[in-house]
């Protein structure tokens, strides 16, 4: 348990999580960070398995940790019903005598090792079993690591659902550094969207008098600029920069433990990502990287916030919007520069996933605020024309 006392109205604030490693050979002190459990049940896929598993497994074999492990072949691209009925069912060797005697033969923790539907999945699988959970990232792509909810896909359509926070984060910085490229991009691009998040929290502060703090946020804010000052040298996997990045994870997801919502991780942007995400859900086709998708709807809402600082008459305002406009030129030119790959290039359907994520989800955002300033079927819009516009200019510079 991490706590400590803070000015804010909460008082103190609490994470439940026991311990985490970011470093290079971080996988080594597996036995020790573990020490107060037997057995193990590790669960990866073929390219997790590849990338870590297979070095966690014999690492616990040595140690006398190791209970069981599954290694899932099926490409799953969310979890759901199949792969969450699996990892419950080979918790246990299925062909070992019981004894009903004996203590139980189920492992004493769940160790994920993988980065968004294995972590997702073990969430779920230990929030429903009552088991301990612990994670070894094997990408720095997206920052649901510490976070308790668990998208799942079910009936056609993906939702959200409770599992549980991880006892254990441990982020080898060794694999980490050689996970695809397309996946480090998406991992800075969903801290990007803190930015705009950050935004749309003081708004909803000020504007719709919500629960804010202060020390959270700059905290937030902090591990971002660490991300944009090193990001660009994720060309050369420098490992500093990917520290950079899955420390930005823990200082968000340990934010939402502390407040106990999710407004240090997110705002107006994961709301349109998930809009998107969801049409191609929906449509039958596979989502694409979660940071990708988060990374261009904070470039969206940033225009949005850009057309309004111009155009309000809102002092107050224009001074909150102010301080944040350097970070946004900032994000536009990485993307730029870096090449960052859009998701959503058709104007028809970035349009959509903005007026969907204002009915999504009840949250004050900038999207709230330009309702109920009658502004919003305008603004959103316009900003599509500019995001489309923008996008389809920079396609052509590199064609
Ligand atoms: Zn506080
Ligand atoms: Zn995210």
């Amino acid at each position: 348990m991490i706590r400590f006392a803070c000015n804010c109205a909460m008082g103190e604030h609490r994470a439940p999580l026991e311990g985490y490693e970011i470093s290079s050979g971080a996988i080594q002190k597996l036995p020790e960070i573990l020490k107060d459990y037997h057995r193990v049940y590790m669960v990866a896929d073929r390219n997790t398995y590849r990338a870590a598993g297979e070095q966690v497994e014999q690492i616990l074999k040595e140690n006398g940790m190791f209970h069981q492990s599954l290694v899932l072949d099926d490409e799953v691209v969310l979890p759901n019903a199949q792969t969450l009925g699996k990892i419950i069912l080979y918790a246990n060797d299925l062909g070992a005598k019981s004894d009903i005697f004996q203590y139980s033969p189920l492992p004493d923790l769940i160790l994920a090792v993988g980065s968004g539907t294995i972590n997702d999945s073990c969430r779920l699988a230990s929030y429903r079993m009552g088991l301990p959970y612990a994670v070894v990232g094997t990408a720095p792509s997206m920052d649901g690591y510490a976070s308790a909810g668990t998208p799942f896909l079910h009936d056609g359509t993906k939702s959200t659902i409770q599992g549980t926070t991880p006892k254990y984060i441990i982020g080898d910085l060794d694999i980490l550094k050689e996970a695809p490229y397309d996946m480090m991009l998406a991992g800075i691009g969903d801290m990007f969207g803190k930015y705009t998040g950050m935004l749309d929290w003081e708004l909803a502060r000020d504007y719709s008098g919500e629960y804010f703090c202060e020390k959270i946020k700059a905290d937030v804010i902090e591990a971002t600029n660490k991300c944009l000052e090193n990001g660009y040298k994720l060309r050369d996997r420098d490992p500093e920069c990917v520290k950079n990045v899955m420390e930005g994870f823990l200082v968000t997801g340990l934010g939402m433990a502390f407040t106990g919502n999710s407004r240090p991780a997110s705002g107006s942007e994961h709301i349109v990502a998930h809009a998107w995400e969801l049409a191609d859900v929906e449509a039958g086709k596979p989502p694409h990287l979660h940071g990708l998708e988060v990374c261009e709807a904070t470039r969206l809402i940033a225009i949005m916030y850009k057309m309004l600082l111009q155009e309000t008459e809102d002092a107050h305002l224009k001074e909150l919007i102010e301080k944040y406009i350097p970070y946004f030129d900032a994000v536009e030119e990485f993307c730029v520069k870096m090449q960052v790959p859009p998701t959503v290039t058709d104007r028809e359907e970035l349009v959509k996933g903005i007026k969907r994520a204002l009915i999504m989800r009840d949250r004050y955002t900038i999207l709230f605020y330009l309702r109920d300033q009658g502004k919003f079927e305008e603004y959103a819009e316009r900003a599509a024309d500019r995001l489309a516009m923008l996008l389809s200019t920079r396609r052509n510079d590199h064609d």
